[in-house]
């Protein structure tokens, strides 16, 4: 891992994550915003960088660079990206994009035995999960969660509405391979099914129940360590006890055992010894945060959401990574379970929101140990990746130009862009009009096409240049 534990970046996560070396995250939680504009940015490089949202959410901008990325190499996400275009609206499109490039990298990023939670609400959860299925394939999808955020109820003009109180999110659980952490979760029991679960209180006031036997089932075979007598009692056939007899003793010296004239004794099990239900995938045991937990952060998510999210799906010193961290709660839910963790927003009020809520959390000792703010690193600076495949190279090999190529060969009619004959596509190339080796990006403005001699002959120099070259040379 190429980044330090406890860092929060101030960016773009597509940025960071570019920076990040592949493999090396175990567990990604995300709870993306949905079209709201302002909190997006045009990618490093492209000519829009630094643009406002609303400027740069055309086709002309975004569309072209990643949409040509994600036509080559992800053809079953362009599929998906097209359809819901023309099965919901153009921003959903626009969003989907936004959200594949994205899901690419944290893809790339997360271990094998990682698992990835994506946050999300039904008005884009149905495209997200296909565009999921493709990227991580349909073998490693876990579970849809549905999370309860809100009680049942409609209220106000919902009455007048002829629908259903919308008051569940959904969180969907993909795992980057079928050999992932995975760590079981259980649940307490609520206190009606505790009367009912233990239905029996001794003197103590406490609840048990009788239902675990103490012989084991004939189908279990013989098992002549566990054939033993104790107070004249022993099971008829030889499958035996179900414990040894120096437990048994144990538990009778304790009390734990009902013994009854002629019949089998009994077994006394104890709600407080109960280790809780296993939880399934609808959460409704999760309230809202409120109170203290409150930051007023619009989207937050509870911390007991996070703690259950993160035990389940981590292990003690694993990375954690939340690429829209918002008002940390899952760095304070990494802390607090002894995993190192990577937050990154584009709102510079992340850190200090973050802050804050580490330095109440460890006040509360509501953390593992008590950390400094020193100990947090911010910072806007993208990570520079360390393996292989370096973000430089990866960032050559976009976008793909077969696409622009084909835009291109239109855009010109079929004319090289230096001594304006007319070509067949295969004998154009395409050419970056300021080279890349002068600052000139992969952006379809700064792209076209030129027959293989003008090419050679413009070399790294400008257009400018090769125009004043072939008019020397009597071409044009
Ligand atoms: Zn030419």
């Amino acid at each position: 891992m190429n980044v330090k534990n406890r860092t929060l970046f101030i960016a773009d996560n597509l940025d960071i994550m570019q920076g990040i070396d592949s493999q090396t995250v175990d567990l990604i939680y995300l709870d993306p915003p949905f079209k709201s504009g302002k909190q997006w940015k045009a990618p490093i490089g492209s000519p829009a960088e630094g643009a406002e949202f609303k400027d740069i959410w055309t086709n002309e901008d975004v569309k072209d660079g990643w949409y040509s990325e994600i036509a080559e190499q992800y053809p079953h996400i362009h599929q998906i990206i097209q359809a819901a275009e023309s099965t919901y609206d153009h921003s959903m499109m626009i969003y989907l994009m936004a959200m594949s490039i994205r899901l690419i990298e944290m893809h790339r990023i997360l271990k094998y035995t990682g698992s990835i939670y994506l946050h999300c609400d039904p008005t884009a959860s149905h495209y997200l999960k296909l565009v999921l299925d493709s990227l991580f394939g349909k073998k490693n999808f876990r579970n849809e969660i549905v999370w309860q955020r809100a009680s049942g109820r409609a209220k106000g003009s919902q009455f007048e509405s002829r629908s259903l109180g919308r008051d569940t999110d959904n969180i969907f659980h993909y795992s980057k391979s079928e050999t992932f952490t995975h760590n079981k979760v259980t649940q307490s029991l609520t206190e009606a099914e505790i009367l009912e679960k233990f239905p029996h209180t001794d003197s103590n006031g406490r609840r048990y129940n009788t239902q675990t036997p103490l012989f084991c089932q004939p189908s279990m075979g013989a098992r002549p360590n566990l054939c033993y007598e104790y107070k004249g009692v022993q099971n008829p056939h030889p499958s035996g006890w179900r414990v040894s007899k120096e437990k048994l003793i144990k538990m009778d010296e304790a009390g734990d055992i009902i013994w009854r004239e002629g019949k089998r004794p009994l077994r006394k099990s104890y709600a407080g010894q109960y280790a809780g239900k296993l939880i399934g995938s609808l959460w409704i045991d999760v309230p809202i945060a409120a109170g203290k937990e409150r930051t007023g952060y619009p989207t937050q998510k509870p911390l007991a959401l996070l703690n259950r999210i993160i035990k389940a799906s981590s292990n003690e010193g694993d990375f954690v990574l939340d690429p829209f961290c918002g008002c940390a709660t899952a760095c304070v839910a990494a802390e607090k379970f002894q995993r190192q963790w990577i937050g990154i927003d584009i709102s510079p009020d992340a850190e200090v929101i973050t802050k804050i809520r580490l330095d109440e959390a460890s006040e509360q000792g509501a953390l593992f140990s008590p950390i400094q703010i020193s100990d947090v690193t911010v910072t806007s600076e993208p990570p520079i990746r360390t393996d292989t495949e370096s973000h430089a190279t990866q960032q050559k090999k976009l976008p793909n130009y077969a696409i622009h190529k084909n835009y291109l060969y239109g855009e010109q009619e079929g004319f090289c862009n230096g001594c304006r004959d007319h070509f067949k596509i295969r004998n154009l190339t395409v050419d970056h009009i300021v080279p890349q080796s002068k600052g000139g990006t992969d952006h379809p403005k700064n792209l076209q096409l030129l027959c293989h001699t003008c090419n050679a002959t413009k070399g790294k120099g400008t257009q400018e240049k090769l125009i004043e070259r072939l008019k020397t040379q009597g071409v044009i």
